[in-house]
C-alpha cells in the first residue's frame, strides 16, 4: 500500500481503504477521461484536483481534459449555468451557434484522448455537446452535472436535454435535480479530500500569522463566507445580514473569493460588493488567487461563524470544508446546503438576512452549543462527504453501466 493510501485508510478505516482497493481491481485497464471547463476557480476543480490523483494511486488509468473558449462561448455558458439555476432568459440562436462550434473544435482537438476511452466523465453543460462530435465512440459516456436544475427555464433545459440524451447515463447531487432522460440517471454527492492543503488540520499560529497576513485582525469574533462572486452566492445578503448583527454585537465579516476562468460575470458582482461595503473596516473582501488553498483553510479554521448564504447551490464544497473544520455552517437553505446542513444538529439552514443574523448571534451567545453542533458537522462529512466514498460510488456506477444496473443495487 502507498504511503497516501494508507494516509486516507487512518481517516476512513483500513476495512473502507481495502474495499476501495477492490473495486478499484475492477477496472484495471480502462481508460477514464473527465471533461471540465476550468482547472481552477469553482467546486468542480476542485473535485477533480483530488480525484484525479486518487484514482492514479489506486492504479486506474485516469486523465483530465479542459475545454478551451473564448470569451462569448463562457459568456453564453455562464448563461446556461444561471438560466439552468432558474433566472429568466434563454440562448440567441447565435449563442447556440457558438456553444456547438466552440465544442466541436474542442472535440477535435480531444479526439485522440475522447474516441477510445472506456468511460468518459463530461461535466456540468459547458462541455456537454462534446458527444455530438463521437457517434462511433467506443466508451460509456456519462454526463455529470453538479448545478442546482431543480427549476430550470424551460427553454433552456430543452436545449441542455437536447446535448446529453445521448448520453448513457447522468448523474445528479440531489433527488429534486433529477430530470426526465432517456437513461439511467444516478444520484452521487460530491466530496472534500481530507488531505489536501485545504482540509489538513493547520496548527494555531499559522492560522494567526494568515489572518495578519491578509489584514484581518482577529480582535473580534469573525463571520466568514468563502465564495466566487457570483449572485446565487448572495454576497450582498451577507452583508446584510452582517449590519443587523452588528447592531447587537460587535463582530467582523470576511468575503473571501477569487476568479473562475470560466465567470466573466465576478468582476461585477465584486464591484457591487464593494460598493455596499462602503468603507465599513470592519468588513473585509478578500481577492485571493486559485491556489490559495492553505489561506482559505486558515480562514476557515480561524472564523467563528461560517456563513453560506447561497440562493441556489448544487452542492455547496465551501459548506462541507467548513464543516470538516468543526465549524457550524449558517447555510441557505437550498439545493445541496439542504443535504449537508441539518437544522440545529450541526448547523443552521435559513432563507432570509434576518434569519442569518439570529441564527449567528445565538451561536456566538451559546459557545458549547456551537462547540457540540461543530462536532456533529465534522463526524457528518467523516461519514458521508470525502472523496474515498464519492471514487467508490462513481466506481460502482461505471461496473454497473456494464452489468445493467445490477452493481449498483448491490453495493450502494
Ligand atoms: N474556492 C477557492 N477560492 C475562492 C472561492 C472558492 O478556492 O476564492 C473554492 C472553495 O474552497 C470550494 C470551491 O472553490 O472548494 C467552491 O465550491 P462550491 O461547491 O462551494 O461552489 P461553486 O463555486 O462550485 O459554485
Amino acid at each position: 500500500m502507498s504511503e497516501i493510501i494508507n494516509r486516507y485508510a487512518e481517516i476512513i478505516g483500513q476495512a473502507a481503504m481495502d474495499s476501495l482497493v477492490n473495486i478499484a481491481k475492477r477496472l484495471k485497464g480502462k481508460k477514464i477521461v473527465h471533461v471540465n471547463s476550468t482547472r481552477a476557480g469553482g467546486g468542480v476543480a476542485e473535485i477533480l484536483s483530488s480525484m484525479v490523483p486518487l484514482s492514479q494511486e489506486l492504479g486506474l488509468d485516469v486523465s483530465w481534459e479542459v475545454i478551451e473558449g473564448d470569451e462569448s462561448f463562457f459568456n453564453c455558458t455562464k448563461m446556461l449555468h444561471n438560466t439552468l439555476q432558474g433566472m429568466p432568459g434563454t440562448l440567441s440562436e447565435q449563442q447556440m451557434d457558438i456553444y456547438a462550434k466552440t465544442n466541436a473544435r474542442n472535440a477535435e482537438r480531444l479526439k485522440n484522448v475522447l474516441q477510445d476511452a472506456d468511460y468518459v466523465f463530461i461535466h456540468d453543460p459547458q462541455p456537454a455537446a462534446l458527444i455530438n462530435s463521437f457517434p462511433q465512440r467506443k466508451g460509456k459516456w456519462v454526463w455529470r452535472c453538479h448545478i442546482d436544475v431543480s427549476s430550470p427555464n424551460k427553454s433552456v433545459w430543452q436545449f441542455v436535454k437536447k446535448q446529453v440524451s445521448g448520453y448513457d447515463a447522468s448523474i445528479f447531487s440531489l433527488p429534486d435535480f433529477a430530470q426526465k432522460l432517456p437513461h439511467p440517471q444516478f444520484l452521487i454527492t460530491p466530496s472534500i479530500d481530507p488531505l489536501a492543503e485545504k482540509n489538513i488540520p493547520l496548527d494555531r499560529s499559522e492560522v494567526e500569522k494568515t489572518y495578519k497576513d491578509l489584514g484581518v485582525p482577529m480582535d473580534k469574533p469573525i463571520i466568514l463566507q468563502v465564495s466566487r462572486f457570483d449572485k446565487f452566492k448572495d454576497p450582498l445578503g451577507v452583508i446584510e445580514s452582517y449590519r443587523i448583527i452588528k447592531e447587537h454585537v460587535d463582530v467582523r465579516l470576511v468575503l473571501a473569493g477569487g476568479e473562475a476562468d470560466d465567470d466573466p460575470e465576478a468582476s461585477e458582482i465584486l464591484n457591487e460588493v464593494r460598493a455596499a461595503v462602503e468603507g465599513d473596516e470592519d468588513i473585509s473582501v478578500l481577492l485571493l488567487p486559485s491556489d490559495s488553498h492553505r489561506k482559505i483553510n486558515a480562514l476557515q479554521t480561524g472564523a467563528d461563524v461560517v456563513m453560506q448564504k447561497s440562493l441556489k447551490e448544487g452542492f455547496g464544497l465551501t459548506v462541507t470544508e467548513a464543516m470538516w473544520k468543526r465549524k457550524a455552517v449558517i447555510g441557505g437553505n437550498v439545493g445541496g446546503i439542504r443535504l449537508q446542513v441539518i437544522n440545529r444538529f450541526n448547523g443552521f439552514r435559513v432563507r432570509t438576512p434576518e434569519g442569518a443574523a439570529i441564527r449567528t448571534r445565538y451561536l456566538l451567545s451559546h459557545p458549547w452549543k456551537m462547540e457540540k453542533m461543530g462536532r456533529n458537522a465534522r463526524e457528518y462529512v467523516l461519514e458521508n462527504f470525502l472523496i474515498t466514498g464519492h471514487l467508490r460510488r462513481y466506481m460502482i456506477m461505471l461496473i454497473s453501466l456494464d452489468e445493467q444496473g445490477e452493481t449498483w443495487e448491490k453495493w450502494v
